[in-house]
């Protein structure tokens, strides 16, 4: 089964911001779904811990998630895609964790977000089987941020200010580091008029206002 195109925010909001419908059997196309984003998730030259049906395309209630503590030297640390279907969070704690995440839809940038520290979730595994199961910590955030694309919402909704929003950029040396997304617009601000009073000429841009 196909590795599929992930849909980025810049041309698929729309799909993107959508809620998704509860899948009511596991039938062909649904199978079909599962394997598909388990072999995009699987891709080496994707880095996924985890996708949700939208992010593909699909509004269906789906998603899969790699469980385990991410580390970049070893990728066996992580389990191989778990799925889910028609999840429900049934039980969260008050406590939440501030923590870095970036989304596949997003491409080159992350943000800091609170999410619940230790959340139980129902949900029916690819089996049909109806499980019930607690997550924590990084597990709980993944599965948090993937359970919001299958409401419309992105992490970029959950920031508290743009403050948490980081852009990747390369250095001097061609290195990728994350630099606050503040720092970027405020570098990238140009006033409309000069000192003068005559205006700036803006590449692309006839008017501003
Ligand atoms: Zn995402």
């Amino acid at each position: 089964m196909p590795v599929r195109r992930i849909l980025t925010i810049d041309k698929y909001e729309k799909i993107l911001r959508s809620k998704s419908q509860p899948v009511k059997q596991i039938n062909k196309e649904i199978k079909a779904l599962i394997r598909d984003l388990k072999d995009t998730i699987n891709d080496p030259s994707i880095p996924a811990n985890g996708l949700a049906a939208p992010q593909i395309g699909v509004l269906k209630r789906v998603f899969g998630v790699r469980l385990g503590i991410p580390d970049e030297d070893n990728d066996e640390a992580l389990s191989p895609p778990i799925i889910f279907i028609n999840p429900e969070i049934v039980e969260e704690q008050p406590e939440v964790v501030r923590d870095f995440e970036g989304c596949l839809s997003i491409p080159g940038m992350m943000g800091n977000t609170d999410r619940k520290l230790k959340i139980k979730v129902r949900f029916m595994d690819e089996s049909g089987k109806k499980v019930t199961q607690e997550f924590e910590g990084w597990d709980a955030r993944v599965v948090q941020h993937e359970l919001d694309h299958l409401d419309g919402i992105l992490y970029l909704d959950r920031l508290e200010s743009k403050a948490d929003l980081y852009v990747w950029v390369r250095d001097d040396k061609g290195e990728l580091e994350a630099v606050p997304y503040l720092d970027v617009i405020r570098d990238a601000s140009v006033p409309v008029e000069d000192k003068s009073g005559s205006k700036l000429r803006l590449p692309g841009l006839k008017t501003r206002t």
